[in-house]
This record gives structure tokens, C-alpha cells and sequence, in this order.
């Protein structure tokens, strides 16, 4: 309890110092003000043979947001992938697991970009490559874009994620990337990995959330610390017009309460992509109630998975 009032005191304390006629009402849309976008009613990543396909679904949300699924022929995680461009910057979240191209996939949507905006070179949009966390099928593709021109591959421990987005105090404070008219704030919430990272795009109200809450198997590897990043999450979204929550797999099928078994490759039935803002509050609920003694819980949609480390 303390540190849910401490989280929402320091949510409405920075918003204080900010102005509230600042960037709090001027970074924080309306409900009314959020920037639409669609997903597909299945993600499907198709089976366990590649018959000449792409490695990566594309979707685009909106103009200015896409979503990528590593295809299940790749790699049995199938982890989705984020590119959210602003005006002087673009950010990709997340490079993939093993064994893929995803700098060609990248680049051609870059490219494709800047062509409908009528920018002229490549160059002239930097290309930030950062991670929801640290664990190998969300960082496998970075170093195809370690020598890419105009690109910063901000590092994977606590450290680099806290100095590259100006997180004051971890995990407590807020941080934020300003991509040129589009600010994404930036949560940490360690617990399933120790430099796990939510990040909160203003313009569609999507929150972003990695492998700390996604329709599947939520891993708990530091039950305290998963504890309160989960409470500062579900303060974070009660003082936001949060639209949906994306996570980093789906790993649940569309029966409620159950999940494949692990390490599925073909997932022809799975549950949607978006999580809402209630079931981030039950889980919320839920972990409040286990006071700190964390067992494996089935939830509607998530199942709550404490692993030794
Ligand atoms: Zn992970
Ligand atoms: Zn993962």
C-alpha cells in the first residue's frame, strides 16, 4: 500500500512540477484527442514451415505506427516488435529472436515512410533501437544495426536504459523519449527482467509492455520487485487515457484460462494481441492479495508464472 500512494504521489507530484498547463496538459491527450489506429482480429504467425514467407508479419496501426511479428517458422517465441516514428526520430522497439533479417524489414519500412512524407534521404531520420528488456529474443537483431548510419542501440543493462531516458530514480521516476512532436514516456518495471521497460505513446495512448503483461505466461523472476512495478503500471494507467496494452508474445489461446503449452510453434487459435487496462488492475488485484508469497495463477487472460532465477 505504501508504495501504491508513494506511485501515484510521484505521478501527480511530476505533473505538479511540469505544470499542469505544461506538458501534463499538453503531453497528455484527452481521451477524446487520442490518434486511432486498428489491429487485425488475429496475429496468427503461422506454422512450423516457412514455404518461402516473410519472417515478419507487418501491420500497420496507423501511418505513424507498426507492429512486427516474427514469424513461427523463425523462432517459436514469435515476439512482436514496435516502430513508432516521430518527426525527427524513429523508435524500434525491441530486434527479434534469433536466426531473422530484421534490419531489411526495418529499413524498407523507414524508406516507405520517408517516401510518403516526402523526406528526401534516409539519413535524415535517426533511428533509435531500444528494448522492452534484456532477454535474448527481444535483443537478437541488434547487432545488424550496431554499424547502420543515423542509429543509436541503446544498451541492455539498468544503467544505459536509465541515463538514455533520463530516469532520475529507478525504477520510481518516469522517463521519456521525444521523437520530434510525438514524446513516449518511458515506466520501468523490473521484475520479470531487471531492466524491463514499459513505454506510453501520448499520441495513440498505446502502452507498451513487454514481457511484464501480455496475454500468456507472466514470469516472475523478482516477485517484489514484479510487485510494484505492476502497482506503479496500474497508477501509471488510472492517470492516463491508456487504449490498450500490446505486450511481447501471446502465448494464451482464445479459451479463456488456458495457454499453449510451452514452446508451441503453431498457435492457430491464440487470444488477441490487446490487453485493457481492467485486466492490468486485476492482475493488480491479484498479486496485491499474495502479499509478497507469489504462486502460479490462472487468470482470464494472463497466468501468473514466479520462476526461480
Ligand atoms: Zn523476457
Ligand atoms: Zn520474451
Amino acid at each position: 500500500m505504501r508504495t501504491r500512494l508513494a506511485a501515484t504521489r510521484r505521478l501527480a507530484v511530476s505533473c505538479l512540477i511540469i505544470g499542469v498547463t505544461g506538458a501534463c496538459a499538453r503531453g497528455r491527450p484527452s481521451p477524446a484527442a487520442v490518434e486511432p489506429g486498428r489491429l487485425p482480429t488475429t496475429f496468427y504467425a503461422g506454422g512450423p514451415d516457412c514455404a518461402g514467407g516473410p519472417p515478419f508479419r507487418v501491420h500497420e496501426y496507423n501511418a505513424d505506427f507498426f507492429i512486427l511479428r516474427q514469424a513461427a517458422c523463425t523462432n517459436f517465441e514469435k515476439p512482436f516488435l514496435y516502430l513508432v516514428f516521430g518527426r525527427d526520430r524513429v523508435l524500434l522497439l525491441d530486434t527479434g529472436a534469433q536466426r531473422v533479417d530484421v534490419a531489411t524489414p526495418i529499413d524498407t519500412l523507414i524508406r516507405t515512410w520517408m517516401t510518403r512524407h516526402n523526406r528526401a534521404a534516409a539519413d535524415s531520420m535517426q533511428l533509435v533501437v531500444a528494448h522492452s528488456h534484456a532477454h535474448s529474443d527481444h535483443v537478437a537483431g541488434d547487432s545488424q544495426f550496431v554499424r547502420r548510419s543515423a542509429t543509436t542501440v541503446v544498451g541492455r543493462d539498468t544503467a544505459s536504459v536509465r541515463a538514455f531516458f533520463h530516469i532520475a530514480h529507478w525504477p520510481t521516476d518516469i522517463g521519456a523519449i521525444d521523437l520530434g512532436g510525438r514524446i513516449l514516456d518511458v515506466i520501468a518495471i523490473p521484475g520479470h527482467q531487471a531492466a524491463s521497460i514499459a513505454v506510453y505513446d501520448r499520441r495513440t495512448g498505446v502502452l507498451l509492455t513487454g514481457d511484464t503483461f501480455y496475454p500468456g505466461r507472466l514470469y516472475v523472476r523478482d516477485t517484489a520487485a514484479y510487485a510494484e512495478s505492476i502497482d506503479r503500471l496500474s497508477a501509471f494507467t488510472r492517470t492516463h487515457p491508456v487504449t490498450q496494452l500490446l505486450g511481447a508474445h501471446v502465448e494464451n489461446t482464445a479459451t479463456p484460462y488456458r495457454d499453449y503449452p510451452e514452446g508451441t510453434v503453431d498457435q492457430p487459435n491464440e487470444h488477441q494481441l490487446a490487453l485493457y487496462p481492467r485486466q492490468l488492475f486485476e492482475l493488480d488485484s491479484v498479486v496485491r492479495t499474495m502479499r509478497g508469497r507469489m504462486t502460479r495463477t490462472a487468470l482470464r487472460d494472463v497466468t501468473i508464472w514466479p520462476v526461480t532465477p
